[in-house]
């Protein structure tokens, strides 16, 4: 039998009702559990570096990582370590008192960023919602602005909360759930003069735009990196009308683009920016860094029972510190063009199917030909039949985040088990 049958066998086992105490039980679990996603038919319950394994024992590549999430991938001594010393020494207090590693933590993100200020919350969404409240007040108090604007970017992703939902230029997240949030706008992305006119209409005869709210690279979106040109003519707008500039580094930051702000790959910087999912490895921790002439927050403005506990920000911590002592931002740039390399020259055999490769460091973006007569998923599942677990990005990307602790060889293997994948649908 050969190894794709092997895995096609034990998938389908996975999800027979008569699956027996060694394999997952999913129809136990998708009794119980609401059905807000579509999952592959796959459990998994054992990591190790950029290796997962599913409940029949199967190995699999991850080159998901939890979503961009699993910076030094899974079970790392690093955070084994601060998980455990975090734990036994103080986890979760509230925000009544200081908390000295939240301190620690915001203390090395403004010293390693653009940012002078940091509030902690548990997720992206709500990272953006504290962005978007910091901003509508700043329109208020700053600049007398009764209805605050903000503009956002088609295909774009900010979270599934309902202010970040209506910020998400993507009507297939926004479907059923109306009334939306007033106060936002949406223009193409990477498009300059359309973003100007939005501006100048929205603004009228006096100033309504609170903000501008982008992804440095569109991750959910396809994998749609910023352009640099347009960045800059929007900073100098920002700059010449006092509208907020806030990038969404929830998927990008935090080395994973190969610098270690996505912002940096464009020149500029953001006003405000937020955080989540690479930054505490796994941790749910979510931010937002803000620079100080932002920071109009006052006591009782914003708060979040769990955000920024020592357990987190402790664990976030050495996270952060782990990702420069061990030069994994170098580790992202150079296993991030080696991957574009063997992604290219996928794209040049199959070229009825794939039309190229896109993306920066080590988030990057097999994109399928619009007449192509496979969808991504059809892909990923492929992919995973071999061994190795990728995420669509929309319909047309196939999107590859490994954790940034990835090494050539594991590249490498990436590469050829993904080739092998297309070969069998190809
Ligand atoms: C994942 C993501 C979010 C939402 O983060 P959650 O932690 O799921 O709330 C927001 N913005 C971007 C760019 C993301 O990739």
């Amino acid at each position: 039998m050969s190894l794709a049958t092997k895995v096609q066998n034990s998938l389908k086992a996975l999800t027979s009702p008569k699956a027996n105490d060694r394999v997952f039980d999913a129809v136990t679990f998708d009794r119980a559990v609401m059905k807000t996603y579509g999952r592959f038919p796959l459990a998994l319950e054992r990591g190790q570096g950029c290796r997962v394994w599913d409940t029949d024992g199967r190995e699999y590549l991850d080159f998901v990582a939890g979503i961009a999430t699993c910076t030094l991938g899974h079970g790392h001594p690093v955070m084994v370590e601060a998980v455990t010393q975090q734990i036994q020494k103080l986890h979760h207090v509230s925000n009544l008192y200081y908390i000295p590693e939240q301190g620690k933590l915001a203390h090395w993100l403004t010293q390693h960023s653009c940012g002078d200020k940091a509030f902690f919350c548990n997720s992206g969404a709500e990272a953006n919602e504290a962005a978007i409240k910091l901003a509508r007040k700043y329109a208020h108090v700053k600049r007398e602005i009764e209805n605050p604007m903000v503009i956002t970017a088609n295909a774009s992703f900010h979270g599934r909360t309902l202010a970040t939902i209506t910020a998400t230029g993507q009507p297939k997240y926004q479907k059923n759930f109306n009334p939306l949030v007033p106060g936002f706008h949406y223009v193409p992305y990477n498009d300059f003069e359309a973003l100007k006119a939005a501006v100048t209409e929205l603004d009228g005869d006096r100033p309504q735009v609170a903000a501008i709210l982008l992804e440095p690279l569109q991750g959910e979106g396809g994998v749609n990196p910023g352009d640099r040109d347009y960045f800059q003519q929007v900073r100098q707008l920002c700059d010449e009308t006092g509208i907020l500039l806030i990038l969404d580094e929830v998927q990008v930051g935090v080395g994973r683009t190969g610098q270690l702000w996505g912002y940096e790959n464009l020149g500029i910087e953001p006003d405000i920016f937020t955080l989540a999912k690479g930054l505490g490895g796994g941790i749910p921790i979510g931010a937002m860094v803000c620079k100080a002439a932002c920071d109009v927050f006052e006591p009782g403005d914003h708060a979040s029972t769990f955000g920024g506990n020592p357990f987190v920000c402790g664990v976030a911590l050495a996270v952060c510190q782990t990702l420069m002592r061990d030069r994994l931002i170098e580790n992202a740039q150079t296993r991030g063009e080696e991957l574009r390399k063997g992604l290219a020259a996928i794209a040049e055999k199959y070229p009825n199917l794939v039309s190229g490769t896109r993306g920066w460091g080590l988030i990057n973006g097999l994109v399928l030909n619009a007449d192509a007569p496979v969808k991504s998923i059809d892909i990923v599942k492929a992919a995973m039949a071999q061994g190795l677990l990728v995420v669509p990005a929309g319909p047309g990307v196939v999107r590859l985040v490994p954790p940034l602790i990835v090494t050539a060889d594991e590249v490498k293997t990436a590469v050829s088990l993904l080739e092998q994948a297309i070969a069998a649908i190809a």
